[in-house]
Order: structure tokens, then sequence, then C-alpha cells
């Protein structure tokens, strides 16, 4: 009953559909990397002390000394471990929805239940239903993506404090985005016993890299570490990510371009006819396209353009006509532009 996880092909045009950072690492940096590889025994598994790659992480992301520390073969692993550890069969995993479809996935194949607690019409968190939700399922595990993937949207602290109180199990703060949204938990994890954070490397410039973390209390941390696959973290991603880290400000300076880049974009995108921008805290914009030509019209002519983006038009009923647009570079965003305002003007 499953679909497998689609992933189209890039090909040679502009890529925007996946959140990647469309910015190359320096060649100072890849050199570096390319000297950390070339010293990795590759015949050998993977050491089982993580201490100087905890190290480096904790430094680069300024997680809190007393939180647990677990790294996964990216952040999707550690979403499934989640579900693994927590979830007895016919358990219910909860989420506000559309969210990041991975909650989903991870849930059914371990046989929970998955809720999606519908958004409202605006893409807001509904904090009643959710709070009515819990209390109905009493989920086993609640996924939060702040900010909200594909909506971009970041709920508000009382709300997801609210949410936190009331649930029975976990709360999984998802923040893939954090970069972006220059809001975090991580400091305060402290003072949320049954909350975890949850991050990925992926959207600041390694998504090839396949890194993820989760910080937490150590007793929750310790209980995930059972299920993890022995040597899900590869010496090469390893040894990679520590010499990336090295260079932690250019990550940084990446991130605060695609900052200014979607505000931009964003501001461009809402001076179309017809078009409605979400508000993002994300590098990427949620879109609908309601005129003439509607969302898959304006996703195919895209295509057909080479430019790529993803189209939400058929996933859930409230993102009807919706695309959402990865940040690119400058000249990326420009294309995006240029092209929609031909795409939107030329039909009658
Ligand atoms: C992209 C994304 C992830 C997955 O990150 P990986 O580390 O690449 O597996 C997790 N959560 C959310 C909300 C995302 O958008």
């Amino acid at each position: 009953a499953l679909t497998a996880y689609p992933v189209p092909p890039a090909g040679d045009g502009i890529k925007l559909d996946a959140m990647e950072c469309p910015y190359a690492l320096p060649d100072a940096v890849r050199d570096d990397v390319a000297r950390a590889l070339g010293e990795t025994a590759l015949n050998r598994y993977p050491p089982g002390d993580t201490g100087a790659l905890a190290a480096d992480v904790r430094q680069a992301f300024g997680i809190p000394a007393q939180a647990g520390l677990l790294f996964g073969n990216g952040s999707d692993e550690l979403i499934h471990l989640i579900v693994q550890a927590c979830c007895m069969p016919g358990d219910t995993v909860l989420a506000p929805w559309p969210s990041f479809v991975y909650f989903d996935m991870a849930a059914r194949f371990d046989h929970a239940r998955f809720v999606g607690v519908p958004l409202t019409p605006d893409l807001e968190l509904d904090l009643p239903a959710m709070l009515q939700a819990i209390s109905l399922h009493r989920p086993k595990v609640v996924f939060l993506a702040l900010p909200n993937n594909p909506t971009g949207g970041l709920w508000p602290d009382a709300a997801v404090q609210a949410i936190v109180a009331a649930a029975p199990g976990l709360v999984v703060l998802d923040e893939a985005y954090q970069p972006f949204a220059g809001h975090t938990w991580m400091p305060r994890l402290g003072t949320l016993p049954n909350a975890v954070v949850l991050r990925t490397v992926s959207k600041i410039g390694l998504a090839g890299l396949r890194f993820g973390y989760l910080a937490g209390h150590p007793g929750w941390i310790a209980q995930f570490d059972k299920v993890r696959p022995p040597y899900n973290l590869n010496v090469l991603t390893q040894a990679a990510l520590r010499a990336v880290l090295r260079h932690k400000p250019v990550l940084d300076e990446q991130a605060a371009a695609l900052r200014a880049g979607r505000d931009t974009l964003a501001a461009a995108l809402a001076a179309l006819p017809g078009v409605r921008v979400f508000p993002s805290a994300g590098n990427f914009v949620l879109a609908r396209f309601s005129g003439k030509p509607d969302g898959n019209a304006v996703h195919l002519a895209l295509k057909t353009r080479k430019i790529l983006v993803k189209n939400f038009s058929g996933a859930h009923p409230l993102l009807a006509d919706c695309l959402r647009i990865s940040v690119g570079t400058p000249a990326e965003n420009q294309a995006l532009l240029s092209a929609l305002q031909d795409i939107l003007s030329s039909t009658i």
C-alpha cells in the first residue's frame, strides 16, 4: 500500500524542488574535505567512539552540554528510529498536516497509526484541534516541523509549549530549517523533559552527506541508541563533516544569503497576478497560483522551461494549486520570476 519516496531526475535545468543549498563549497573547503577523506581507513568499520565528532557538532551548532546526542544517516533515519523505539503496532503518531511526508511514512513502516491534524485554511497551526486530537488519540510521538515543510510557517512558541505540555509522550521539534528561521528550542531543551530537537545539515549545503542529529535528555537518547543500526554513520560522512565544520562561517554566510534571497523572492512572487505567497521561515516559499493558468499548469510550464519546483496541487486539499519553490541563487530566482511573468501573462 506504500509508495516509494519520490525523487524526480534533476536533468540540467534549474533545480528548486528539494530545498538544497544552490551554492557549492569554496575550493579551500573542498581541498580540506579531499584531504580528510584521503586519510580515512576504508578497510575498517567506523569507530564506536564518535566523541571527537560530537565535540565538533556541539560546538558548531550550540548544543547544551547536558543534552545527549545521537547521529543519523540523515534526519530521516532518526525520525524512523524514534517511531521504532516509541511505538507498538497500533500506537499513534500525530502531526499537524500537511507537513513533512516522512513523519507519516515512518509511522506506517512500524505499523503505527498516523493522525494528521489539518492546518487552518490559511495554513496556520490549529492549536485547539491539535489539543483535542492529542487528548483523543494519546499519541506516543508528536512531530512538529519548526518551521513547517511544505508550508513555511513557524508555529508560535506558546502553541508549541501548550502541545508539549499536553502530549502524553514524546514531542519531536524538527528544526531542519533552523538556520533560516533564526529561532530555536535548543537552549530551552532542559526545560522540556518530553521534547527532543532534531536537526540536519541537508538544507545548509550538505544534503549529499546524509547527516542528521538528535539532541535531548540522555535518557531518551539512550533508548533510541538501542534501535540504531550499527555503523549507521559511515567514515566518509564523519570525516567530511568535521572538515567542513572547521569552516562553519561559510555555511552561515550561505544561509544568510538564502534568507535575504527568500524575502526578495517572496515579495516578487506576491506581486505577480493571482499569486498568494504564504509566510516562510525556511529556505523556500509556498505559493498558490489560483488564477489561469492554475498550479498544475504553471508547474508544467516551468518544467518545460527546465525549471523544477515541487507541485503540491494534488497532495492535500489545503494545498490546492500550491507550488513549493526552494530559494536559489539570485540568478536562478530571477530566471524563475521571468519565466513566471511570461507564463502568467501569455494565456488568455
Ligand atoms: C528535509 C527535511 C528533513 C530530512 O532531512 P535529511 O537530514 O536530509 O534526512 C527532515 N525534516 C524536515 C521537516 C525536512 O523538511
